[in-house]
């Protein structure tokens, strides 16, 4: 597959509202749009850092993966966003012939609109691994 760039870095929060004035004051980075993903039961905050995004990701609900996480490993990195530049339907087909334990079957949409899929970080290192479209 042909990567072109990291798209975004997801991070999970406890609280979006809580987390962006260190992002937004300290950093002097811009939110530049909130959007809540129903069936993630997850809300999404953007900023623009260069050409790759920052993704903070807060849970709408305890049973939210990133509720989960949070209980399990506290707040942090979440996962890693590729864009690939071949579609990420041809990126998931690539993975399965070489074995990688995929998380979306087939490309679902994510926040922003954008096709994405996650791969299993049994099979990735141990980085959680989302396909995007570039
Ligand atoms: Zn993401």
């Amino acid at each position: 597959m042909k990567i072109s760039h990291i798209e975004h870095l997801g991070i999970a929060v406890k609280s979006i509202e809580e987390a962006l004035p260190y992002y937004e004051n300290v950093l002097g980075l811009k939110c530049y749009n909130i959007e809540t993903v129903e069936d993630q039961k997850v809300k999404t905050a953007f900023l623009k850092v260069g050409d790759t995004k920052i993704e903070l990701l807060e849970p709408t609900s305890p049973e939210s993966t990133i509720a989960k996480f949070i209980e399990n490993k506290g707040q942090g990195i979440h996962h890693i966003a590729f864009a690939v530049e071949d579609g990420v339907a041809n990126a998931l087909a690539e993975c399965e012939e070489n074995g990688i334990k995929i998380i979306d079957k087939a490309p679902r949409k994510g926040a922003e609109g954008l096709n994405i899929a996650f791969l299993h970080p049994k099979s990735t290192q141990g980085v959680l691994t989302e396909l995007c479209e570039s």
